[in-house]
């Protein structure tokens, strides 16, 4: 099974569409690609349900969306019997876990993928750069702690483009992936392998294969996502993704039904 579980529900121009006529562009584009089901993951930064936790600029200026009408859109098409389900990327704040998780807990989520875009204020993948105003050695010890966090949360089911902290193709020396792998694999999350890396400066995927081997060895188990923004990015590199999964010896994809998981072999 090929399940395409991160994606931004907008028009063809990139533009937020939270409608259920938005979402059957991303259903042809899915079958065309060969996908057999795929998640919708809209930022929560956008939802003003959600505003309270949101203090970055970039976060509060896009918080002017309605909830009830993104999951109304999703759930719709799911029930229409249309192969999508219903998830959130959801930027992990560090100390808000027990407002989050109450914030979270009205809609009937398939799944929730947890991201770091910004630790403290500074952009993981955007500006203010953390990795300028750090270093990068510094970027990345407090990236794969805020990670770790997250994980340790329990707030998510699998996490977003794990090693994001690479994007701009800088890189610390030698880092020890172990930690961070005992922390997710001790929190049962999931991580994601995902292609938009293919598409930024570092022109990887995410993750590592060294950070995704230690995730197998310790039986963590994974998602896979394009992180299309726009219908035509559905599925975007899967071949990548699964030569990536093989070689580090996954055979499996986790498939998500109500926050409910189980395993599926990819093929
Ligand atoms: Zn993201
Ligand atoms: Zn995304």
């Amino acid at each position: 099974m090929i399940v395409d579980y991160h994606m931004h529900l907008r028009n063809d121009r990139e533009q937020i569409a939270h409608d259920t006529g938005a979402v059957s562009p991303f259903v042809h584009a899915a079958r065309a690609a060969g996908v057999d089901e795929i998640g919708f993951t809209e930022h929560g930064y956008y939802f003003t349900q959600l505003r309270t936790l949101w203090s970055v600029p970039y976060q509060s200026e896009r918080c002017a969306y309605d909830l009830e009408q993104y999951v109304d859109a999703v759930v719709q098409a799911r029930d229409r019997g249309l192969p999508v389900k219903l998830g959130l990327e959801v930027d992990y704040v560090p100390g808000r876990e027990d407002e989050t998780r109450a914030l979270l807990a009205p809609y009937p989520w398939d799944y929730l993928l947890g991201s770091v875009h910004w630790i403290d204020g500074l952009s993981v993948d955007g500006d203010p750069r953390l990795v300028d105003e750090v270093g990068v050695e510094s970027a990345w010890h407090r990236y794969f702690e805020t990670l770790a966090l997250a994980a340790g949360s329990r707030l998510f089911d699998s996490l977003s483009h794990p090693d994001l902290v690479k994007i701009f193709g800088d890189r610390a020396d030698a880092f020890d992936y172990s930690t961070v792998a005992d922390a997710i694999a001790e929190s049962g999350t999931a991580i994601e392998v995902s292609t938009a890396g293919l598409r930024k400066p570092v022109g990887e995927l995410y993750p590592h294969p060294d950070l995704l081997r230690a995730c197998r060895e310790r039986a963590v188990p994974v998602t896979t996502g394009s992180d299309a923004h726009v219908p035509s990015l559905v599925g975007r590199d899967f071949d990548r993704a699964r030569e990536l999964l093989s070689s580090a010896g996954y055979e499996t994809v986790t498939v998500f039904e109500r926050r409910r998981r189980r395993q599926e072999p990819f093929a």
